[in-house]
């Protein structure tokens, strides 16, 4: 996500209280994954999203596997959830229309033993297989469910010109030691962590809607008044979607990738359809190659800046020409640092921010014709950073400086910006500085390879780095918050 619409509000508030090829992403015999089968269509008048999933489940953990646990991210927007979706400092941004809600109702499980509804907000859809699956065999179910929209700019949810399907359908829960992590929506961060599936979805929309995936189209029929497309992607920790009655499109070739920008109003500026072109193929030939056929750049109403999912970006549409590009650039860096190699999102929310802050700094060093500078960027983030520290001290008698928490520990979009975006940036900037140019670049390339498609761990990023130079130190000193910055 970038939250950069956010900090100008939440900073207020606070200070008032004080080109390489495509590598393709094809299953091997080794390789096998879970996989989604989507049906869904859209009712315009409803509002709602029809839905009904084939989810054919790969165990691939040690343990035997009796239940499986999917998350409802769609819940999060009912009347009575316990976790709003949007922070305080959103919500007004978000509801465009005045406070109303949506959901996400299950009707029915087919093929297991029993299913229910639980969790710490009525997040989890937990589902009792006919029989055990042991390491490497496979089992599937089918899950039939609705999807309310509500009113809003946000992730999941009808926009103002566009309807916004981030996280639309049950979500199964990545697996940890203690098992499926069941994490409720926090507003603060991106509360996701999945592993990696392959998807095959069909939406049926209304004629005249068009709609921007993750996914790349492989058919589209006609029938009666509604349009019936299929797309498939291969390899992804999520897919989105984003429709719209207004949509036009603009595409652009980025190595062997297509990037489409899907905009309601103007065209997006050239600058910023280059900036996604250039930083497309500078990452890729930094870290290593993006792996998707397609890449949907797609402007819609959001309370944020932006917001990542694998071969899309949502953008919001209400952003002056320099943030765009920043934007843009931010999102992007998140299909290396979110959807190729993915990492524990709620509990090291600074692993993928940080880094994918400090690759747009990269990038931008690189292309200076964009006008922002290394030096301009990192004084900003220690700018910011100091102003929070500062703030925090007088507010809470000592700012919370450590890193690796949990969204819930965070006490507002403001701090959690501070810590896992500007800190995560001066942490790789220090990285660099110590290590120099050329060891730093392949610790992180090592760190793509040795991760892409799984959840990276914290040690598997220290690690990587830890290769080259002795850093556990350093990185130490900042994660837990020793270092005075
Ligand atoms: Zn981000």
């Amino acid at each position: 996500m970038d939250m950069k619409k956010t900090i100008a509000i939440a900073a207020a508030a606070a200070l008032t209280l004080a080109i390489l090829p495509v590598t393709a992403c094809k299953k091997t015999q080794e390789d096998k994954r879970s996989s989604y089968c989507i049906n869904a269509a859209y009712d315009e008048e409803e509002k709602t999203l029809s839905a009904e999933v084939d989810f054919t489940y790969v165990n691939d953990t040690q343990n035997e596997i009796t239940d499986l646990c999917f998350e409802l991210w769609g819940n999060a927007y009912r009347r009575d959830a316990k976790y709003s979706p949007v922070s305080d400092a959103q919500a007004s941004a978000a509801y465009y229309a005045g406070k109303n809600y949506g959901g996400e109702e299950v009707q029915k499980v087919e093929n297991c033993a029993g299913w229910e509804i639980g969790g710490e907000d009525e997040n989890i859809l937990t589902v009792t297989l006919n029989e055990p699956v042991y390491p490497e065999e496979s089992a599937q179910i089918s899950i039939s469910y609705t999807l309310s929209l509500a009113d809003i700019n946000h992730r999941t949810g009808v926009a103002r010109e566009c309807v916004n399907l981030g996280n639309f359908y049950p979500v199964l829960c990545a697996y940890t030691e203690e098992g499926f992590a069941k994490t409720p929506y926090y507003s603060i961060g991106d509360p996701f962590v999945s592993e990696c599936a392959d998807y095959d979805v069909t939406f049926t929309l209304p004629a005249g809607y068009v709609a921007a995936t993750s996914g790349k189209q492989t058919s589209s029929s006609t029938a009666g008044d509604s349009v019936i497309t299929r797309y498939t992607l291969e390899n992804a920790r999520d897919f989105a979607a984003v429709i719209s009655k207004n949509f036009k499109t603009t595409t652009r070739k980025a190595g062997e990738s297509e990037i489409t920008f899907y905009y309601a109003g103007q065209e997006p500026p050239l600058s910023c359809m280059n900036a996604a072109a250039e930083s497309l193929e500078y990452f890729s030939s930094t870290f290593g190659a993006y792996c998707y056929p397609t890449l949907s750049v797609v402007y819609t109403g959001l309370s944020v800046s932006g917001m990542e999912y694998p071969a899309l970006t949502m953008i919001s549409d209400d952003l002056d020409e320099q943030t765009q590009q920043y934007t843009i650039v931010h999102e992007i860096a998140h299909q290396w640092w979110y959807a190729m190699v993915g990492s524990d999102q709620v509990n090291r929310g600074w692993q993928d921010e940080g880094l994918a802050e400090y690759s747009t700094v990269c990038f931008f060093e690189k292309h200076p014709e964009y006008g922002f500078t290394r030096t301009q960027m990192l004084g900003s983030a220690i700018k910011a950073y100091r102003a929070y520290y500062s703030v925090y001290n007088q507010i809470f008698g000592k700012a919370d400086t450590t890193m690796n928490r949990s969204l819930g520990e965070f006490a507002s979009d403001y701090e959690y910006i501070n810590i896992a975006y500007n800190k995560g940036l001066l942490l790789f900037e220090t990285l660099r500085t110590s290590m120099g140019e050329e060891k730093f670049f392949k610790a992180l390339t090592d760190y793509f390879n040795s991760n892409r498609f799984k959840i990276a761990t914290y040690e598997s990023l220290v690690a990587a780095f830890a290769h080259y130079h002795d850093v556990e130190g350093l990185i130490a000193g900042y994660v837990d918050g020793k270092v005075v910055i």
